[in-house]
């Protein structure tokens, strides 16, 4: 089908952009972000806020939380298509690490590194850059945009995942700008499925003794534990497509003293809602379960579930299945070849997708390597997608 005129005008003005959209990305990058960093978040916050109200967005919501503030903006139009459009502002790079700026190079080289390039500062810069060539054209008069980018994605959402929600709640489609994958024969992808996720910490406290002197006095917390990890492992299901990872463990004070705490902190992940409730279930009852007993089987040590955020998986969905096969064309008028992929990893866009809203994730920068400081973008993606997406807007508020 190719592309029309007017097409062919709005998205041809991205093409000279690449300069400025990664000079953009390198001042994104350049300020640390890491979810506790929340003068950093709010910092990237501010740049973005201010480039959306020159767009004409009214940023309506500021939430400040424990950690950085979400940003909640809105245009006003045509109730009929409205859309969201999700980001995140925070990375998991702390600001002590030395992978701490965009590195791209000469005119030719294909890729470009930087702590949250890919994950997903690219996919802020796609998202204001295709904005102002749709602005540029008049294209967003009328328009009916919600846009929510969070502080807390990397952590779980736990203060925004209300705010995505409220927006979803009557969005039409809702894009999310989580990087995109290159996939094989020059193929790069969006997401359509992806696992649920969640996180607990669970708290131990025993009785500290001494080591030497009254052993039998204490109840290692760390022994508690200790006696958990292997069991909280082996609930994981690979022909369910569970996962259980024990990723922090800590506990004691010295090596002569019997440990009064202890805590860890587990992920877990599923494909779907039974998974989650059965999963959910078995590790409430061996976070429950007693190891370490004196006498009369009587338990020393009690463990406290601390915390716990989770996110739905993100399941297609008839709605979100047309979608996805239009996003294939489009990309296809615009020469840039794409597949649907489901991954692994959860996104925010699963909040929007649990309440029905038809959901397309993965629609930022192309990159890997995310959560190492190896991340990397595909530089010639940023135009590609911020090309993608002014079409894709385009053509959504004319379906
Ligand atoms: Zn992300």
């Amino acid at each position: 089908m190719g592309l029309d005129r007017k097409e062919r005008a709005l998205v041809g003005h991205l093409e000279g952009r690449q300069g400025l959209m990664e000079a953009e990305l390198a001042a994104l990058v350049a300020q640390n972000s890491f979810t506790p960093n929340r003068e950093g978040v709010n910092a990237v916050g501010d740049h973005i806020q201010a480039e959306l109200q020159k767009l004409g967005f009214r940023v309506a919501e500021l939430v400040t939380g424990g950690v950085g503030r979400t940003l909640v903006a809105r245009r006003a139009g045509d109730p009929t298509h409205r859309l969201l459009l999700l980001g995140h502002l925070d990375t998991v790079h702390p600001p002590t690490s030395s992978f701490n700026s965009f590195v791209g190079g000469p005119a030719g080289v294909e890729l470009a590194t930087g702590p949250g390039v890919a994950d997903m500062k690219g996919g802020l810069v796609v998202v204001l850059e295709a904005l102002r060539a749709l602005a540029a054209a008049s294209e967003l008069d009328g328009r009916q945009v919600s846009i929510v980018f969070n502080a807390d994605e990397e952590t779980g959402s736990a203060s925004s995942a209300d705010l995505i929600r409220a927006e979803a709640q009557d969005a039409e489609l809702c894009l999310c700008f989580e990087a995109g994958r290159m996939a094989a024969d020059g193929k790069t992808t969006f997401v359509t499925e992806r696992k649920g996720f969640g996180r607990m910490k669970l708290v131990a406290t025993g009785r500290a003794a001494h080591a030497g002197v009254d052993p039998a006095e204490g109840a290692s917390a760390v022994l508690e534990l200790a006696h958990k990890i292997p069991e909280l492992h082996a609930l994981a299901d690979p022909a369910l497509g569970t996962t259980v990872n024990v990723g922090l463990f800590r506990g004691g004070t010295t090596a002569n003293t019997v440990p009064e705490e202890a805590m860890l902190e587990l992920d877990y992940r599923f494909p779907d809602e039974d998974t989650q409730l059965e999963l959910e279930d078995a590790l409430f009852r061996l976070s429950a379960k007693n190891f370490v007993k004196g006498e009369g089987g009587k338990a020393r040590v009690t463990t406290v579930l601390k915390e716990h955020v989770k996110r739905p998986a993100m399941k297609s969905s008839e709605a979100s299945e047309r979608m996805s096969a239009r996003l294939v064309k489009w990309g296809a008028d615009l020469g840039l070849p794409l597949v649907p992929e489901s991954r692994g990893g959860s996104s925010d866009a699963a909040f929007a997708a649990d309440l029905g809203c038809p959901t397309i994730c993965g629609l930022g920068a192309v990159g890997g390597a995310f959560h190492t400081d190896q991340e990397w973008i595909q530089r010639r993606s940023l135009v590609d997608r911020s090309r993608l997406l002014a079409l894709t807007m385009y053509r959504f508020f004319r379906l």
